[in-house]
């Protein structure tokens, strides 16, 4: 029997309520795959300040650390949204993607054929199908780069900095073309290579890398460009990858066309197959604790585990097959209900998920 260490991170608000029916879900495919999960539950976030006064304790990294995967909810709430930047409990997404060093987040966006019409572009357009992941360099570029504040001829100024070097192009590159021969295999590199010095880097080093995957076509677009794309014909796209705060912007435009934040799950990685996964929304406080959050954005997420991190894309697929026919039989939480759907709550959905697997 297979046997794999998890650490369980629910955090705050929803992040409670669909992480216990992820976990379920989790433990479910496991039995059928003769696997066995140690999930090690522990505190970020603003649970985290409260319980220790601070949103990142060194024993959650600890134990994140010696565990295979960590399955996160969500961080936050207006309770410690007064607290001061470094205290504040999204620190803690950044203590643990810095501290784990997940330096590649993937973000698949999929718009589900029953779930056509949350979309807010046309029909015709998403007829044509979306089906993307936009693969973000994490742990450089201008978030990361020097920054300050200075005098510029007796005016107040600031700056901020994008530096990449050719190994962290190199590694991110990589892990977006292995993606990429996984899927359709096609990879767009966006950059913004028409003025900046960092991007003409950026796509030198892309295109060395995908000498290594001939399989995979390769393009390059400008990222002004590519957010016209991206709601004219996201079908075009396959693979994106780009950097830190260009990915950080695309990938909430792709997320926003399949028009269901509550569907769409995330993964944070590294070179071997350790990882982070998570919904992509927030812990929506208004509706915390309230049975109404769907639960399968995080589901979801588990199934991204399952694949990268404990290499079983068999139960993946099995928990995916789960959600659809689940969406098939009409069943809807109430962020995805359409008149003429059964609308079900967060641990009614767990439980569906779970009769279909
Ligand atoms: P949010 O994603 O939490 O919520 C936005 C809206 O979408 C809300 O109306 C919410 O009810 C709804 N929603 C989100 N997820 C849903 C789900 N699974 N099912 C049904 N409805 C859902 O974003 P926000 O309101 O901007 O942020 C709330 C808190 O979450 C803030 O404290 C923010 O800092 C934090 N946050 C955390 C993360 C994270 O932990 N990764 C990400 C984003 C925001």
């Amino acid at each position: 029997m297979k046997e794999f260490n998890i650490a369980v991170i629910p955090g705050d608000g929803i992040g409670v309520d669909i992480t216990r029916e992820a976990l379920k879900v989790m433990n479910k495919v496991a039995e059928k795959y003769d696997t066995k999960l140690n999930f090690t539950e522990v505190k970020a976030g603003g649970c985290a300040i409260d319980a220790y006064g601070e949103p990142l304790p060194k024993d959650t990294l600890d134990k994140c650390r010696a565990s295979d995967a960590v399955l996160l909810g969500a961080v936050g709430g207006p309770k410690w949204d007064n607290l001061e930047g470094s205290k504040r409990p999204e620190k803690a997404l950044l203590g643990l993607r810095g501290g784990l060093g997940l330096y590649a987040n993937l973000r698949p966006a999929k718009v589900y054929d029953v779930l056509k019409t949350a979309s807010p572009l046309k029909n015709e357009i998403i007829d044509e199908g979306v089906d993307l992941l936009v693969v973000r360099e994490l742990t450089g570029g201008i978030y990361f780069g020097d920054r300050g504040r200075c005098d510029d001829n007796g005016v107040a100024a600031a700056y901020d900095t994008e530096k990449y070097n050719t190994e962290e192009i190199k590694k991110i590159a990589h892990v977006a073309f292995k993606s990429a021969m996984k899927r359709r295999k096609k990879v767009t590199s966006v950059d913004k290579a028409n003025i900046l010095e960092s991007s003409r880097l950026w796509r030198s080093v892309v295109e060395e890398v995908a000498k290594e995957y001939p399989e995979v076509e390769l393009n390059h677009l400008y990222v002004d460009n590519t957010a016209m794309q991206l709601v004219r014909k996201p079908s075009q796209f396959d693979v994106i990858l780009t950097s830190n705060m260009f990915g950080d912007i695309l990938s909430d435009e792709a997320s926003m066309i399949t028009g269901s934040i509550g569907m769409l799950a995330s993964s944070s990685v590294r070179e071997d197959s350790f990882g982070m996964y998570e919904p992509i929304h927030g812990s929506a406080p208004d509706i915390a604790g309230k049975d109404l959050a769907n639960p399968l954005a995080q589901i979801l997420s588990a199934a991204m585990l399952f694949e990268y991190s404990l290499d079983m894309s068999e139960a993946a697929r099995d928990i995916e097959a789960a959600v659809q026919r689940v969406l098939d039989k009409g069943y809807r939480t109430g962020d995805i209900y359409t008149e003429g759907t059964k609308k079900v709550g967060t641990k009614e959905m767990g439980k569906l998920v779970l009769e279909e697997l």
